[in-house]
Formats: structure tokens, sequence, C-alpha cells
């Protein structure tokens, strides 16, 4: 007998056995979709994950495979890495795989990947002959829109005789002619044209001529070599170098050498709207060798880009957001990580709730890869493990061209404020900057890290604050819906006339977010033209780089933004930015506050004056003589390195430890509440002082459901596969208890 252990998306075991009949058993192999029963009458794909004799001693009956569906999409290391990424972050394979495969390939999604066709128009083989044509137009004299149409055809398929005309699509046809079906269907009866459809790629493809590399400057070659060096010693390697000292042009250096050894590379970024200026540069450099990879792309393009990489002849480069990291490489030789301090190459939810980066090492090491992290701002991880050694290290401390870095300017607006010198949210000096930069015509960055227009409001009498009745969280008041709205959970509420506690009248406002900086911005300059650039401007596709390319072409002036704005875009017109209130970001109950406060600052500085000028960035903040301020005011990141690394080791916090949050979840308050205090006290029989809680988080309910936490600090050198079983084995004996049965556990590794 034939037995194959199966991957289903399914979060109960690891795999799945069941029993191959004698016809399919020549057409399996791991890595080959399979169509199963699991439970009754409920059919799912499955991967295969390894073929074995053993019969399994189960009570159960071993059910035979219904069919199988498809040769192995997969490839070598892939199954091996899922299975790291299952132990690493505490999840079961087919949660992995439920994020890894495009939906496409799964029979229990209703979208299964479908083929796109398109119509093309052609002329048929009898008008290939220049007489057979004139002949064709001379019949046309009384149809002169099918004339029109037969000339505007030969004009677009870029004939210069019939003999090498070629198809075009009908749509663009229509399109550019401005012609509609009856001329078409005219010349399709009688015979010159033809149409038909046919299967396309959705894929883009580049047209254009390839350019050839930009040499790099003397200080960018230094630093090549030095990577290439430190690769000889060391998988990975960290490029510390200030923004815009030509980090992209060094990594098209390294790729370059990549692809002539038949290799590939695989070129990460912290979010899908960074990659429109990353691909056009790739493209220029690379053309159709390069696939783009994000989360804006439908179904069927993924399996399209799937399908093309289990090609041997397919994409050598691939630039995409987190998840490119499952896709199937043939031979990975690089890996770059872009930004690679950024959360966003943290997955949240659902399982596996990896992070990209460190996903993206290991699996450079099943390839025999070499691993890359660039930023101006590294993570405290990635610069601790290079000032440890485990990484190699180099550093890039000029901009291309010798640019100066900006001038930081800091604005005490506590003091501003007491003597009401604020103009609402400007301080003098930031609107007399702003107000030069326009009249010479240059670009303005304001920064704001939140979005909405006010974060809370509040009563002025009994200080009621409306809350999501379902998340436990402060309502953000979005002023263009009139509305108040739950950031978590997307629920609308009216906005109250009087306190609903206590009958009054006056609610006010605290705190702001970029829309109340865009209304005071129309204010103060009602003739510049302003974008707003956060999640809630940016939903549709599209919108993010039509703003991003709005703000290019100089039809913009003033770009205000959330955190988005700070990430690696590089604008060459803009010559001040103004960050408007620095104490909102340092003040968040998050160990790793200060560390992002300075990496936001520092990037969204590094925005400012980029070619060949000098830019300026107006810092405000009432704590000016804060370290952090004082860092990005001298742009020195080993001074908030040791603060920082003080702390986290005082308080045990990663680099220096590992957390792992335990999420308990459940409808009752009072059973979620028990079931943590159980859970905890068993975890502290055996790991002592290192579970810390259960608390309730700062929010506590999220979907109606109330949620518990449990904090795991483990020392860096503890085994991973012991604590793991631990944890399993608490888990199996809480989740035994009857009343305990129905709380659910996640586990979050490495939290950011
Ligand atoms: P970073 O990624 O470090 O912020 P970029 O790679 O975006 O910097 O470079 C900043 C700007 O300088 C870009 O416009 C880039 O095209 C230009 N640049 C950098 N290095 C070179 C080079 N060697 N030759 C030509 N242009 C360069
Ligand atoms: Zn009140
Ligand atoms: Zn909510």
């Amino acid at each position: 007998m034939m037995f194959i252990e199966v991957i289903l998306p399914v979060p109960l075991s690891d795999t799945y056995t069941y029993s191959v009949p004698e016809e399919m058993q020549n057409s399996i192999s791991p890595g080959c979709l399979v169509l199963v029963e699991f439970g009754k009458n409920k059919h799912y794909s499955g991967i295969i994950a390894s073929i074995h004799q053993i019969s399994p001693v189960s009570d159960f009956e071993i059910k035979p495979i219904l069919a199988v569906e498809s040769q192995s999409i997969l490839r070598r290391p892939q199954l091996r890495f899922w299975e790291w990424l299952s132990q690493y972050y505490i999840c079961k394979q087919g949660e992995v795989y439920k994020a890894v495969l495009p939906a496409g390939f799964r029979t229990e999604s209703s979208s299964k990947y479908i083929q796109k066709k398109e119509t093309f128009v052609n002329l048929t083989s009898l008008y290939l002959e220049e007489d057979n044509l004139s002949k064709a137009f001379d019949s046309l004299k009384r149809a002169p829109k099918q004339e029109k149409l037969l000339l505007a055809y030969l004009e677009y398929s870029q004939a210069f005789s019939s003999k090498d005309c070629k198809e075009i699509s009908k749509k663009e046809l229509l399109e550019k002619s401005g012609l509609n079906d009856t001329a078409l269907n005219g010349l399709v009866e009688k015979g010159i044209l033809s149409c038909y459809e046919k299967e396309i790629s959705r894929l883009k493809t580049y047209f254009h001529e390839l350019q050839p590399l930009n040499q790099l400057n003397p200080l960018q070659q230094q630093a090549y070599g030095e990577i290439v060096r430190s690769f000889r010693e060391k998988d990975v390697c960290l490029l510390h170098g200030v923004t815009s000292s030509g980090k992209t042009e060094i990594y098209i250096h390294l790729i370059n050498e990549v692809l002539k050894l038949n290799r590939q590379a695989l070129f990460l970024l912290p979010e899908i709207a960074l990659t429109s200026q990353i691909t056009t540069r790739l493209m220029q450099v690379f053309g159709d060798k390069v696939g783009v990879y994000h989360s804006k792309i439908s179904n069927n393009e993924r399996v399209e880009i799937w399908n093309n990489l289990l090609n041997d002849d397919g994409y050598q480069i691939i630039l995409g957001v987190r998840s490119s990291i499952f896709l199937p490489f043939r031979d990975l030789g690089l890996v770059i990580v872009d930004e690679e301090h950024e959360t966003s190459y943290k997955q949240q939810d659902p399982a596996p709730r990896y992070h990209a980066r460190n996903a993206a090492i290991v699996l450079a090491n099943m390839h025999g890869a070499k691993t890359l992290l660039g930023s101006a701002t590294p993570s405290l991880e990635s610069f601790h493990n290079a000032q440890t050694g485990k990484y190699g290290y180099v550093n890039l401390e000029k901009r291309f061209e010798d640019t100066e870095l900006p001038e930081i300017t800091v604005v005490d607006i506590k003091e501003l404020k007491r003597k009401k010198r604020m103009k609402g949210l400007f301080s003098p000096l930031l609107i007399e900057k702003m107000q030069l930069a326009l009249n010479n015509n240059e670009q303005i960055i304001l920064f704001q890290n939140r979005r909405g227009f006010a974060p809370m409001i509040y009563c002025k009498i009994c200080d009621w604050m409306p809350k999501c009745k379902y998340c436990d969280v402060g309502l953000t008041y979005h002023k263009k819906y009139n509305q108040l709205i739950c950031h978590y959970c997307g629920t609308t509420y009216g906005l109250p006339t009087v306190c609903p506690e206590c009958g009054n009248e006056e609610i006010r406002e605290r705190g702001f977010g970029t829309e109340k900086v865009e209304e005071e911005i129309k204010k103060l300059f009602p003739e510049t033209k302003v974008a707003r650039m956060d999640t809630d401007t940016t939903r549709k596709k599209d919108t993010f780089e039509d703003i991003i390319s709005d703000f290019e072409k100089g039809k913009t002036q003033i770009l205000i933004g959330t955190q988005m704005i700070s990430k690696g875009l590089d604008f060459g017109n803009v010559s001040l930015v103004g960050i408007l209130s620095a104490d909102s970001m340092m003040n968040f109950p998050d160990f790793r506050a200060h560390e992002r406060a300075y990496q936001l600052m520092a990037q969204v500085a590094g925005r400012a004056g980029r070619r060949q000028k000098r830019g300026e960035v107006i810092l405000q903040t009432s704590h000016p003589e804060h370290l952090i301020i004082q860092s990005v005011l001298k742009n020195d990141y080993q001074t908030m390195y040791d603060a920082q690394m003080e702390e986290r080791q005082l308080f045990r916090y990663p680099p220096l430890y590992r957390i792992i949050e335990i999420t308990l979840k459940h409808k009752s308050e009072q059973l979620v509440e028990n079931a943590a205090f159980a859970l905890a006290t068993d975890l502290k029989t055996v790991l002592s002082d290192r579970v810390l809680g259960p608390d309730k988080p700062v929010i506590g309910k999220i979907q109606m459901q109330h949620l518990r936490r449990i904090f795991l600090k483990i020392e860096n050198s503890a085994s991973l596969s012991t604590l793991r079983k631990i944890l399993e084995e608490k888990k199996t004996a809480l989740l035994n208890k009857p009343s305990f049965k129905y709380v659910v556990l996640q586990y979050d590794v490495d939290p950011v």
C-alpha cells in the first residue's frame, strides 16, 4: 500500500494521512496538489508533503485521495521552508499552506485560476498581397468607416507593407480609431480582417531599450567591495547607508553579478507603495527578467507568476513585498531586504505570524544564497547582530554627489503654546519656511503619524470618550464623513451632539491627524495644491501611485502623510519637511516606541533636499532635550542605539531576549480571564519569572472577543524546540478542561 502525508488548510495537525489508489501511484510526487475528502463531504486541495509505505496506526479509516490535480507546484526547498516556518512561528503547516499558495490553486476557494483571453484582429492571408489590399481599399469607397478602420489597423500594426502586418488587440484598435464593432464586423464579413480569441498573459512586459548600469562612485564602489568581501565569510551583511547614498545602485550591481551565474535574486520591499519607483529602475536595467509580486495583483496574476517561476527560464529577479518569500525559486543567489527596519515585514494576522526579513535569511540559507539588509536606520536587531559579528557591516555615510544631509531645526512648541504663538498646528517658523519654499517653487512634505481628524474626542465636563463597542478602543473622528471610526474593526458611529453620560454639549477634540493638517493647510495656503497620503486616501488600487506621481511631476506642492511617506521614496524637488508632532510618536506605549520615533523622523527628514540642494527640516516637539530628538538632530544612530540597548537589557527585551506573545480569546471576559490565569500559572511552574501576565492588552476586546495576553521573555540561547514542547503541552492541558474547550490560543513569536 502507498500512503502520503498531505498538508491541508486545516489547523489541527501538520499533515494528514491518505492512501493512493493503484492507478494514481505513478503520477504523484512531493509538492503535487491532490484532491481529498476531509471529514464528511468536505473537499480540499492539499499538497503532498511525503510518500511512505508505513500503515498508520489509527482509529480512523484512511481514505484514498480522489484525484491528482497537478504536477508538483513546489520546488526544493519549499517544503522544508514551510516546516521551518510552522515550527519557528508555532503554527500548523496547513496555516502556512493557506498563506502561501495563491488562492487560484486551491479548491476550497471559489476563484479558481482563469486563463485570460483577449480578442485580436489580423489581416486575412489573401490581403497580405499588396495588390489585393489596394483592391480592398477600392471596394471600401462607399464604406468610409470601414476604410478608416482598415487604415487605422495598418497604422497601429506598424506595418511598412501589407506583408508584415501583425495582430493587434481589438479593444485597442477600436479605442484608438474611435470606431465601433459595426465597422469591424463589416470588414470581417468581407473577409478582409479576421477576429479571434487568444489566451494571453497578465504579466506586464517591458518594451523599452535596456539601460546600462550606472557607474558606482568611489564610495559606493568601496561599499560594494566590502559587501562582497563580507559575503565570503558571512551569510548576511547589513548595509547601513544614509538616505540617498545610492543603496539601490549597489543592489543593482550585486544583482547583476548573481544573474551572470544564472542564479536568481529576490528584492524585498516593505510596502507596495515603494514598488513603482524601484520597479521602473530595475526594469530599465533588467527588462523582462523582473517579476513584480505584491498584494494588489490579482489572484490570477499570482498564479501566472508562480507558474512562470516553475519554468526553468522564468523570472530571474522577483521584486516584491513580504509574501514573495513563498514563491518557487529555482536557485536563489541573493536576497536583498531593503528598508529592513520596517515593521510591515511582519505578518500580523492570520498565522503564520512571520517576519519576512528573518524568514528570508533562513530561506537564503536553504538556497546557499547571501542576504543583504539595507537601511539608513537599521533595526536594533540587525545592528546588534552586526555589532556582535554575526552579520557583516558596511557603512555608507555620504549621500550621492555629496549632497549634505538636511539641516534640522527643533522647535519647542510647549513654549510657543504657552505664549499663544502657535497658529493651529504650526509654529511661526514652520509657516515662514513653508511660504519661502512655495515662493521658490519647491515642494514640501508634512508628516503626522496619525490619520483621521482627531484621534480622540472627549466631553469637557465628565471626560467621557467614545469607544468601539466591539473592540474597547477609542474612536477616531473623521471630519470628512462626520463620523467616528474604529481603526481596528472599521465600525463607524455617528458623532454625538451631546455627551451621552452627562448631557453636556461641549465635546472637544484632543490630538490631531492628517485630515486636520490638511484642513488647516488649505486655510493657510488656499492657492496651493495639497495631497494627503494615508490609508484613508490610498485604499483603492492605483491611488497610491497617482498621489506619488502627481507629486513627482509637481502637480501638487504639499504632500501630507503618515508613516507611508517616510519610506524610501525619492523626490527631487522637496526642500522642506515638517514633522508636526514628535511627541505623539515617542509617547506610544510600546518598548520600541523610541526606536521607531528615531527611525521615522530620520527617514522623513531624509526626504528633504535629495538632489544638489541641502534640505531643511522643522521638527516640532514639546521635549526638545529628549535624547531621541537630539539623536535625530545630530544624525547619531549610535547614541540612540546605546541608550536603547541599556533599556532593553534592563527590561529583558529584544534583541537581547526573545519575546513570545500568547493571546487568548473568548466571548466571555470572565472565562478568558480564568483561562489565562490558569495557563500563566501552569507555565510559571516551568518557566518561572520568564512568564509575565496575564494582562488585559491595551485593546482588550476586538470584534466581540475578549482578549488576555501572556508574555514570555526567553533568553536568546534557550532551545526553541524545548520551549515549543512545553507550550504545546500546557496548551493541551488547558483546552482539555471542558470549560476552556473553546478558548482560542494564538502565538506571536518575535512580535513587533
Ligand atoms: P538610497 O536608496 O540610498 O536612498 P538611491 O539609490 O535612491 O539612494 O539614490 C539616490 C539618488 O541618487 C537616485 O536618484 C539615484 O538614481 C541617484 N544615484 C545614486 N547613485 C548613483 C550612481 N552611481 N550613478 C547615478 N545616479 C546615482
Ligand atoms: Zn459628559
Ligand atoms: Zn472596533
